[in-house]
């Protein structure tokens, strides 16, 4: 909730209306996950948040840290169902380090693609804006034990699930994690992916604010990203790039472009091709993931002088890419190879 809600919330049970912007602070800004901590607040409010459960941290099941300094939480929610969040840190610039958090928005993914873990297990529900928050707050609260200064600095959403088929959740999150009364991470810091929801697009398009936008684009030919993302069989790549292109008119901010290149699927040099010319004078920010193995798809990753030469190809068309690091591909944290409980504890034991 927002320090306002809270404040409704608390006023509707008796308790002062400011309180809300004292418990936001104490939950957003501090990280402090425990009404006992809220030294400012009276015994017996304190004790109605622990006797009604007002608080429900998430419960972390497994931490797994990879080689390259990369954090995989995997977290169990009330009902049971599981959801995975990626922590990477980076090398400090100026005095802060850089802290990306990759945040699931949904349990599972109806979008089914074709070389993505989560893909392969279905959609269970969406997760609710506090299961969306929690993620951040409890690594945060996690994190401060251990290190007073932590702080996320930037969050993607790009975790399990597709952000835009659960928007009004993801959207208050934002607005949540922005506020200036708690964590106030910069919306230029927030990244949102999509796999291709037109009308979600259209509707970020419209927010007005300076939230960053990604496409999961990986094909340039509408049959073959049908065939390796369903969901362009509902919103075809021709009406997806137009809807693209009304964003970047609107909103004159760059659209992220991920591509994930894979061995003899769509990494031939007449595929950079097109996909210079579909973005020749409209300025995106391209990325070209080498595809992340993942059991079960048949997803190779191209050797290295494809792709160099893809790249090559790129770049004498006049389109720069950025070659994406490789994080964390040891615990399966790396995009694509988020899963459940179920899935990602086999072979692990
Ligand atoms: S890549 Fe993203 S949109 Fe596609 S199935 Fe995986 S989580 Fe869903």
């Amino acid at each position: 909730m927002l320090p306002e809600e809270i404040g409704d919330y608390l006023q509707r049970h008796g308790h002062p209306k400011y309180r809300g912007k004292q418990i936001f602070a104490w939950l957003q800004a501090q990280a402090v996950v425990n009404s006992e901590e809220m030294t400012d607040l009276p015994q017996s409010l304190r004790k109605e948040i622990v006797e009604e459960k007002l608080l429900k941290p998430l419960q972390i099941e497994k931490k797994q840290i990879s080689r390259d300094g990369t954090e995989k939480y995997l977290w169990k929610l009330e009902d049971n169902e599981f959801i995975e969040t990626v922590l990477m840190p980076y090398q400090r610039q100026q005095s802060r380090q850089r802290v990306t958090l990759c945040l699931s928005t949904q349990v599972g993914c109806p979008l089914a693609c074709k070389f993505c873990a989560t893909g392969k297990e279905g959609f269970t529900r969406n997760l609710t804006t506090a299961e969306i928050v929690g993620q951040v707050l409890d690594i945060t609260a996690e994190k401060r034990k251990q290190d007073d200064d932590f702080k996320v600095t930037n969050i993607v959403f790009m975790g399990m699930g597709e952000p835009l088929l659960n928007y009004d959740a993801v959207k208050k999150a934002i607005q949540i994690l922005t506020h200036p009364q708690g964590q106030a991470i910069g919306q230029r810091r927030i990244t949102v992916s999509t796999a291709g929801i037109i009308p979600g697009i259209d509707r970020f398009t419209d927010e007005g604010w300076e939230v960053n936008l990604a496409l999961s684009l990986h094909a340039v030919d509408e049959a073959l990203r049908s065939a390796w993302m369903p969901v362009n069989q509902r919103y075809p790549l021709s009406a997806l790039l137009q809807a693209c292109k009304r964003y970047w008119e609107k909103t004159r901010r760059r659209l992220s472009v991920e591509y994930a290149l894979i061995a003899g699927v769509n990494d031939k040099l007449e595929d950079a091709k097109k996909l210079a010319h579909i973005f020749h004078r409209w300025p995106i920010h391209l990325n070209i993931i080498p595809v992340n193995p993942v059991q079960e798809s048949g997803a190779q990753r191209p050797a290295q002088e494809s792709l160099r030469k893809f790249v090559q190809e790129l770049k004498g068309r006049g389109l720069e890419a950025v070659i994406r690091e490789e994080r964390g591909t040891d615990i399966d944290a790396a995009c694509g190879q988020l899963r459940s409980k179920k899935q990602s504890e086999k072979g692990e034991a």
